[in-house]
């Protein structure tokens, strides 16, 4: 069955200190660590998989809008198709059962990959990320949760 991947930014795709003000938006307290330095593992993982689809669960789309949200996933971004951060009846939740109730509303097949604890009750859908983000072994743990789910 098709599975779709809610999908966080901070302490995912770069480490979870992403601060923005008149400078932009940048990394802080992680010495050589940079926006979006991780997403080539998630690429990489997600490219023998082309049907998995993804839902943004990162505040990005609160700040920068869905659009911009969804382009800083780069070759990613075609995949995207919604976010559970635009529905004010989720904004109350917290992170895992803000998915877990789009996922059943959507009728959706789903893992996630988020630095976030909260909320959470279907832990064996779930890749929790270290606060610096994605690494090899967080990877290998995403891969083997997709082989598991999507059958
Ligand atoms: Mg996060």
């Amino acid at each position: 069955m098709k599975l779709t991947l809610f999908l966080d930014f901070d302490g995912v795709l770069h480490p979870e200190n992403c601060v923005r003000d008149k400078g932009g938006v940048r990394i802080e307290g992680y010495p050589g660590r940079s926006l979006f330095d991780r997403l080539p593992l998630l690429v990489e993982a997600l490219r023998p998989h082309p049907e998995i689809q993804i839902v943004l669960s990162t505040t990005w789309v609160k700040m920068v809008g869905f659009n911009k949200a969804k382009l800083r996933l780069g070759e990613l971004s075609e995949r995207v198709i919604g976010t559970t951060q635009q529905e004010d009846r989720l904004g109350r939740l917290q992170r895992g059962s803000q998915v877990e109730v789009f996922a059943k509303d959507n009728k959706l097949n789903w893992v996630a990959l988020d630095d976030d604890d909260s909320g959470w009750r279907e832990w064996d859908r779930l890749v929790l990320c270290p606060p610096d983000g994605l690494n090899q072994e967080k990877v290998a743990e995403l891969v083997e949760k997709i082989e598991r789910w999507e059958k």
